[in-house]
C-alpha cells in the first residue's frame, strides 16, 4: 500500500512538472527576448531576396559559431545549419526557420522600416520581410542560444536549418527546402521529426493555431495551350476558335472541383490566373495560352484532380476540333502534420501558451515548402500570433503594410525550445 501510494505520488509530481513550462528555459527566453527583438529589427532593416540572403546567413552562422554550435554555411545556396548535441545520446530533432524576404516595397513608418531596393526580374523593386520570416530567425537563434546553454536538458541533438527561399526560388534556379533535402540536411546525423512555425499577422499575440494533417495546400502550377486554326473573325466556320475552346476547358476544369472532388475531405481550388490569346477584333487566333494554380489538402483528392485534369484538357480541345496539352508543375506538398507527432507535442504547446491559447485551426489553401520535410520526415508546423493588440484590420502577409507585433516573438522561443526538449526526451 505504501509502496502504491508513493509511486502514486511520483506520478501526480511527474504530471504537474509536464504541466509547465520549464523555468530555466522560461527565464531564458523571458531574458533573450530583449535581444530577439532587436535582431528582428535588424533582419527587417536588411532583407534579402529568395537565395540572395548572404548577410542574413553571415549573421546568423556568426550567432551560431559564437556559440560553440557545429555550423555549415552555405546549403542550398545560403543557407545555415547547426548542429547542437546534448549531453546525452538521443534522437536528432530538426528545427527549421525560414530567411528569405520579398519583393514588397515597405509602406510602414517604423524606425527600422526597409529602405532596400533591388533589381528583381528586370525591374527595380523595394525589398521587405512581409512574410514575417525575419522574426522566424530572430526566434531560431533565440532559440539556438537558450538550448546551447541548457545541453544538459537535451537528450539528442538538435538541427537547427536556416532556409533560404522558402517563397520560391528565382526563374531557372533550384533552392529551398527541397535543395536542402537533396543535399542531405536531413541526414547525418538523420532526423527523426521536424519542427516549423510560421508567424501570422491576423492571429493575435499570444495565442498558437495549429491543425492535424494537412494544414496547407499542396501548390501545383499548371500550363494550358490550345491550339486552333486561325481565320477571320467574320468566318468562324474556316478555322477553329482556341478562344472559345479555353472557355469550355475552364468551365470543365471547375466541374472537377464542383462536381468529382468529395470536398468533405478537405479543400480544393482550380484557378485560372491568366490567359493570353489573339491581337485584334477580327481575327481569330491560332493559339491561347493559359497558366493557373491547384490547390489541395488531401492527397487522394490530389492525385484525382491531376489525373482528371490532365484527362479532360485534351479530350475537350478534340470534342471542339482543336488540341491541347497541360503541363503541371509542383510546387509545395502539402503540409501535412503527422497526426501522431501532433498528438504528441499538443501538451508542450498548451503547458507553454495555456491551454485556452492553443486554437484547433482550419486549414489554409496557401502553401509552404516545409512539406518537403515532412514528406521525408514526420513533422509538426503551427502558427504563431503576431497579430498587433491594437489592431482590427490586420494587413495580410505578401503587402507593403504587413506588420507584425515583436511581442509575439517571445511565445515562439518558449514552444520552440521546449518542443525540442519535450520531443528529445519522450
Ligand atoms: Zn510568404
Ligand atoms: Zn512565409
Amino acid at each position: 500500500m505504501k509502496t502504491f501510494l508513493f509511486s502514486l505520488f511520483g506520478l501526480f509530481s511527474l504530471t504537474l512538472a509536464a504541466q509547465e513550462i520549464d523555468p530555466e528555459i522560461n527565464a531564458a527566453a523571458e531574458k533573450i527576448e530583449a535581444q530577439v527583438i532587436s535582431w528582428r529589427r535588424d533582419f527587417h532593416q536588411h532583407p534579402e531576396l529568395s537565395n540572395r540572403e548572404t548577410q542574413t546567413a553571415q549573421k546568423i552562422a556568426a550567432h551560431l559559431k559564437s556559440l560553440g554550435i557545429e555550423t555549415t554555411t552555405g546549403v542550398a545556396k545560403t543557407g545555415v545549419v547547426g548542429i547542437l548535441k546534448g549531453d546525452s545520446e538521443g534522437k536528432t530533432v530538426a528545427l527549421r526557420a525560414d530567411i528569405d524576404a520579398l519583393p514588397v516595397t515597405e509602406r510602414n513608418n517604423l524606425p527600422f522600416k526597409s529602405e532596400v531596393r533591388t533589381a528583381f526580374l528586370g525591374s527595380e523593386t523595394g525589398v521587405m520581410h512581409a512574410c514575417g520570416h525575419d522574426t522566424h530567425i530572430a526566434i531560431m537563434m533565440g532559440v539556438a542560444e537558450i538550448l546551447s546553454k541548457n545541453k544538459d536538458k537535451i537528450k539528442g541533438t538538435v538541427k537547427f536549418l536556416f532556409q533560404p527561399a522558402e517563397e520560391g526560388a528565382p526563374p531557372g534556379e533550384e533552392g529551398g527546402a527541397s535543395l536542402m533535402i537533396k543535399e542531405g540536411v536531413l541526414k547525418n546525423p538523420d532526423v527523426d521529426a521536424i519542427f516549423g512555425l510560421h508567424i501570422n499577422s491576423e492571429t493575435p499575440v499570444g495565442t498558437i493555431k495549429y491543425k492535424p494533417e494537412g494544414t496547407m495546400a499542396a501548390v501545383e502550377r499548371f500550363v494550358i495551350k490550345v491550339k486552333g486554326e486561325q481565320t477571320h473573325g467574320s468566318a468562324p466556320w474556316s478555322g477553329t476558335d482556341p478562344i472559345l475552346i479555353s472557355a469550355k476547358i475552364i468551365d470543365g476544369l471547375q466541374t472537377i472541383i464542383s462536381r468529382e472532388a468529395k470536398l468533405v475531405d478537405g479543400a480544393a481550388v482550380i484557378t485560372v490566373g491568366k490567359i493570353t490569346s489573339g491581337v485584334r477584333f477580327n481575327i481569330i487566333p491560332e493559339t491561347a495560352e493559359m497558366v493557373g494554380t491547384i490547390r489541395t489538402l488531401d492527397p487522394e483528392m490530389k492525385t484525382l484532380i491531376l489525373k482528371r485534369m490532365n484527362e479532360m484538357v485534351p479530350a475537350i480541345a478534340k470534342a471542339y476540333k482543336g488540341e491541347a496539352t497541360i503541363e503541371i508543375q509542383n510546387k509545395t506538398a502539402i503540409t501535412y502534420n503527422d497526426p501522431q507527432l501532433t498528438a504528441k507535442m499538443l501538451p508542450t504547446l498548451q503547458k507553454v501558451a495555456g491551454k485556452q491559447n492553443v486554437i484547433l485551426a482550419k486549414a489554409t489553401t496557401g502553401g509552404e515548402d516545409f512539406s518537403f520535410f515532412q514528406e521525408e520526415v514526420p513533422g509538426f508546423y503551427y502558427f504563431l500570433g503576431g497579430k498587433p493588440l491594437d489592431s482590427k484590420k490586420p494587413a495580410p502577409h505578401h503587402t507593403p503594410d504587413f506588420f507584425i507585433d515583436e511581442s509575439g516573438m517571445l511565445l515562439g522561443v518558449k514552444t520552440m525550445a521546449q518542443l525540442a526538449i519535450d520531443y528529445l526526451n519522450q
